[in-house]
């Protein structure tokens, strides 16, 4: 998928941290510890069964979701035994019973442009790519939802690394939570909620990964990012972009209800069968349909068409006279993103001459066409480069099945 990028500023708050770095650091793994299920990642249902599973009165279960929901997801609390508003006795239940643990960060890498990209390992001994960019209005955050894709878009670097497994809800929404440890961004004692802008103002399914492909995992996990107990972010703020799994997408709108972005990329079936393989099972018209019933749907404003920009490919007039044409009658926004090269990649960015006119008569047609500043390049973590480094030297079957088994 490809995230959102933007003006090259960058909030105050983390400019100290302009320098590049290679900030290799550890983070303690929070081990699995035996019988203990973890809660991250849990539906409120789940969450509440599990605790009238351990003797919580039925009465009682809404309520202490709710609490406890709060303290993992609002105050970034792990221990129960800093959970003060549950008695004594409870917090020791829960502790005998459950933890509270995200994904371990192997490494973190902060570009020139203050983009922070992290390699998190997740059970299994995998790992995948989650990327933060700053912007002056807003702080987005680009999460995976798969370890490698199944789909082999040619000019996007995670399509070169095979699938290895989905994500579980825990981890996806596990990526937000070790963001904002790192960003320091949890609510303090005795603040309330929204006293301080957010760092990060929005998510983006848009990092490794197809999330469709995905659906159920990436469902509750984006179901804890918009509860107001949860992570509390608008719905409006959280944007799913599918590189056009057409049965997917209507599911989409009832079940999740955020905002939609497509990997558009192409104007003609002969075209996108290759730049998007999935196009050869559903093609532009089909595609097109289901985006059209998407706003009603969902009851969001527009969807947004991503097209990077490929030097002689799919960047002529004639493309964007026929973009605006397929697109006609859906409420929409373009999305121009200059081709990120990455080592191998068979294609080159178009100039920026072309970039202009070809966002000129899309603009011209009556839809916005932000051309997309790179960000992140110098760390590898623009637009279509995710690719985890250890996924490239991997290691045996054997050796990763040896490690931990993955648990929600
Ligand atoms: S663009 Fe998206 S769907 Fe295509 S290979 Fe890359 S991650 Fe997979």
């Amino acid at each position: 998928m490809y995230f959102r990028i933007g003006p090259v500023e960058w909030r105050s708050a983390i400019s100290t941290l302009a320098a590049i770095t290679q900030d290799v650091r550890t983070v303690p793994r929070a081990l699995l510890l035996e019988g203990r299920r973890n809660l991250v990642g849990l539906t409120r249902d789940e969450l509440r069964s599990a605790l009238v599973e351990i003797g919580t009165p039925q009465k009682q279960a809404n309520m202490r979701t709710g609490q406890i929901w709060q303290w993992m997801y609002q105050k970034g609390v792990r221990d129960f035994d800093l959970m003060t508003n549950l008695s004594k006795s409870y917090r020791s239940m829960l502790a005998e019973q459950f933890e509270v643990a995200v994904p371990e960060v192997v490494s973190r890498n902060v570009s020139g442009d203050g983009t922070r990209k992290y390699l998190v390992r997740i059970a299994g001994g995998h790992e995948v790519e989650t990327v933060y960019i700053p912007e002056t209005d807003r702080g987005t955050l680009c999460i995976s939802s798969q370890v490698g894709c199944t789909l082999t878009c040619p000019f996007c670097h995670t399509g070169t690394q095979k699938l290895v497994r989905n994500l579980t809800a825990g981890e996806i929404v596990g990526q937000i939570m070790l963001a904002r440890d790192d960003l320091g961004e949890w609510l303090r004692p005795g603040e309330g909620m929204g006293e301080r802008p957010r760092l990060i103002s929005n998510i983006v399914l848009m990092g490794m990964g197809e999330p469709l492909y995905n659906f159920e995992a990436v469902r509750d996990a984006m179901k804890i990012a918009m509860d107001g107990e949860g992570i509390a972010l608008s719905r409006r703020r959280v944007t799913l972009s599918t590189s056009g799994v057409v049965p997917e997408i209507a599911r989409t709108a009832n079940e999740i209800g955020c905002m939609l972005a497509v990997s558009f990329h192409a104007t003609t079936d002969e075209l996108r069968d290759q730049l998007v393989p999935i196009n050869r099972r559903w093609n532009i018209a089909t595609l097109l349909d289901a985006l059209r019933a998407y706003p009603k749907l969902s009851n969001s404003e527009r969807i947004t068409f991503e097209y990077v920009m490929l030097k002689d490919v799919n960047d002529s007039d004639e493309d964007a006279r026929r973009l605006v044409r397929l697109i006609s009658g859906i409420p929409a926004k373009v999305n121009l993103i200059p081709f990120n090269e990455w080592p191998g990649a068979p294609y080159r960015r178009s100039g920026w001459r072309r970039i202009n006119a070809f966002a000129d008569i899309v603009h011209k047609a009556g839809y916005a066409s932000p051309v997309r500043t790179p960000r992140g390049e110098d760390i590898m973590a623009a637009c279509g480069q995710l690719r985890s480094a250890t996924e490239r030297g991997r290691r045996s079957k054997a050796e990763i099945s040896a490690e931990v088994t993955p648990v929600r």
